[in-house]
């Protein structure tokens, strides 16, 4: 814990979960869910001046173990996982042009019909023309998560926070889980380490220990709260902060 007060963002990656993305079933997706998403995006883009990225999550369709637990190859089982973020990507694309906001969709793995290929310099050049710039694929690679994909982008792209929207009800990082531990207690700011050695169920471990090497600020918060990204962006008290 430190005393020092919350940065405020200019360029952020913003990961929300596929989940997320969902509404309230938590599979497939939710157009109401997906224009609400986009109008915050968007307020954050042409009201506040924030460059913003997102890295799509894709378990509102699948995830690798799912295939994994029935005896499937674990890479082609990833492969399937990735191209559900594809989907998603498609999808917030259209909510956020159906509401006036110009965007590019940039997939790690190659499908040149319908997304640009991931190239680092044309994406801030994106973001630098106003546009909201979509990664999708998360890395390309098997064995990874998007969590990784948005901390491996962070970096790449040089933002200045990752800001990761759940859709679990819970607001941020908690000593334990809230829904069913009563004595649970909610950080307000929690270093890497802590969420490593405490094993508290953020993100992935990778996606902390690169986000802690790059120094990239992590900030986990409930996305069913509407107006929590222009509060984050602004240094406001929402969610959980994770750094040093
Ligand atoms: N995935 C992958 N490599 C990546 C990112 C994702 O193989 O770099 C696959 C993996 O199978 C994962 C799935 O895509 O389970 C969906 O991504 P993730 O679980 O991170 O989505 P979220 O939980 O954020 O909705």
């Amino acid at each position: 814990m430190t005393d020092n007060p919350r940065p405020s963002f200019k360029r952020i990656v913003f990961k929300p979960s596929g989940e997320a993305l969902a509404g309230d079933s938590g599979s497939g997706l939710d157009g109401a869910t997906l224009d609400a998403t986009a109008a915050e995006i968007i307020n954050l883009r042409q009201n506040l001046g924030v460059d913003v990225a997102v890295v799509v999550g894709g378990g509102n369709f699948w995830r690798g173990r799912q295939g994994s637990l029935t005896g499937m190859d674990a890479t082609q089982s990833d492969h399937i996982g990735m191209l559900g973020t594809v989907m998603n990507a498609l999808a917030l694309q259209d909510a956020l042009e159906r509401q006036g906001q110009e965007t590019r969709v940039q997939s790690a793995i190659e499908m040149p019909r319908i997304a640009e290929a991931y190239i680092r310099r044309r994406a801030v050049r994106h973001l630098e023309k106003g546009r909201v710039v979509i990664f999708a694929a998360g890395t390309g690679n098997p064995f990874f998560t998007t969590d990784t994909a948005a901390a491996l982008r962070a970096a790449e792209i040089e933002a200045d926070a990752l800001i990761k929207g759940t859709h679990s009800g819970v607001d941020g990082i908690y000593s334990a889980d809230p829904r069913t531990e009563s004595n649970a207690t909610k950080y307000d700011e929690v270093s890497y380490m802590e969420v490593m050695t405490k094993d508290l169920r953020v993100m992935d471990s990778t996606a902390i220990a690169f986000c802690r090497e790059n120094g990239i600020p992590i900030i986990v918060f409930d996305m069913s709260k509407s107006g929590s990204l222009e509060s984050i962006v602004q240094g406001g008290p929402e969610g959980t902060l994770v750094r040093e």
